[in-house]
């Protein structure tokens, strides 16, 4: 049993958090939102009063919030001051590759060990405890972290040094957004030449335009398993949270001069969704302005 202490108890954090204490860890759970919380003592976890009292001697600290700016004000607050020498920092959140390293550095500074760990799965991978974590840190590093992170998915891979988790997580989003893009394009096409779309789906995931986005995630009701377009595009990877992921790989490939030109058609596509009416929509929502 290992003493945790877990920050952001959000879509995400909230069945991750749970399926440590389950799997035995004594958790301490800290969130802004007191109904987060509530659910986190009822799960098994202890609430904590503040971050700081979460994280005051806990061997391992887990952050899953928002965004770089969340995670560098948890830890300059409540973290790098409190947490006890080689104390191991787990930031699970999603955040620019930039800030993973700067945070991890200041970590090292104070005699804390920490890696980036984002996550692929979304809150129903979360709550079952298979997501897929990407890591970035040191082999000693990856290699503490990785029997806590095996408690809350299904595979923990080491992408390299520290930010390497990051790295991996926004390049695989700009992927997904651009094949997410391509498809619904597809089904847009092919439907308006007049092809039933199960035909053209029955086809076409079977040939070489075949991708996840179409195969597990088909963005067309009806067609293909059951995805968020068999609920209206509801529930499943919010398109804000996809509009966040492209505008990271953006900067990130400003920031060493990649050519991302299919990432930065989707980022734009995506802007465009969300200002209209995709905010409140699943990413594979999309279809909905080309058909
Ligand atoms: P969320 O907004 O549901 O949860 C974030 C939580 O952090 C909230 O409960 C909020 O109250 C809490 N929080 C914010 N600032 C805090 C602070 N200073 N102290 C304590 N708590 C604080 O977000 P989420 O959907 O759980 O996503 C978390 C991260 O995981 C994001 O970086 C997101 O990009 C990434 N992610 C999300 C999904 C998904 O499907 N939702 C999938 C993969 C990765």
């Amino acid at each position: 049993m290992t003493s945790i202490a877990f920050i952001g108890l959000g879509n995400m954090g909230g069945g991750m958090a749970a399926n440590l204490a389950k799997a035995g860890h004594d958790v301490r759970a800290f969130d802004l939102s007191a109904d987060a919380l509530d659910r986190a003592k009822a799960a098994g976890c202890l609430a904590a009063e503040s971050a700081a009292a979460a994280v005051a001697g806990a061997e391992v600290v887990v952050t899953m919030l928002p965004a770089g700016k969340h995670v560098e004000a948890v830890y300059a607050d409540a973290v790098l001051h409190v947490a006890a020498p080689a104390t191991l920092l787990i930031d699970c959140s999603t955040i620019d590759v930039a800030t993973a390293r700067r945070v991890a550095d200041a970590a090292a500074a104070k005699g804390l060990v920490a890696v980036d760990a984002p996550v692929s799965g979304g809150i129903a991978a979360a709550n079952a405890g298979t997501l897929t974590f990407m890591v970035g840190g040191t082999q000693d590093a990856f290699d503490r972290a990785r029997p806590i992170l095996e408690a809350m998915g299904k595979a923990v891979i080491h992408a390299g040094g520290t930010g390497a988790g990051q790295a991996a997580k926004i390049c695989n989003n700009m992927l997904l957004g651009a094949t997410m893009v391509a498809t619904c394009e597809a089904f847009a096409l092919a439907e308006k030449l007049g092809l039933d779309l199960q035909r053209f789906y029955d086809i076409s995931s079977v040939s070489s335009g075949q991708s996840w986005s179409m195969t597990s995630y088909c963005p067309v009701p009806g067609v293909g398993p059951e995805t968020p377009a068999d609920r209206g595009y509801q529930g499943g990877f919010a398109a804000p949270l996809m509009l966040k992921d492209l505008r990271l790989a953006m900067e990130a490939a400003a920031s060493v001069d990649a050519q991302t030109p299919m990432g930065a058609r989707a980022a734009e596509l995506y802007e465009a969704f969300v200002a209209g009416d995709g905010a409140g929509l699943d990413f594979s929502g999309i279809i909905q302005t080309l058909r």
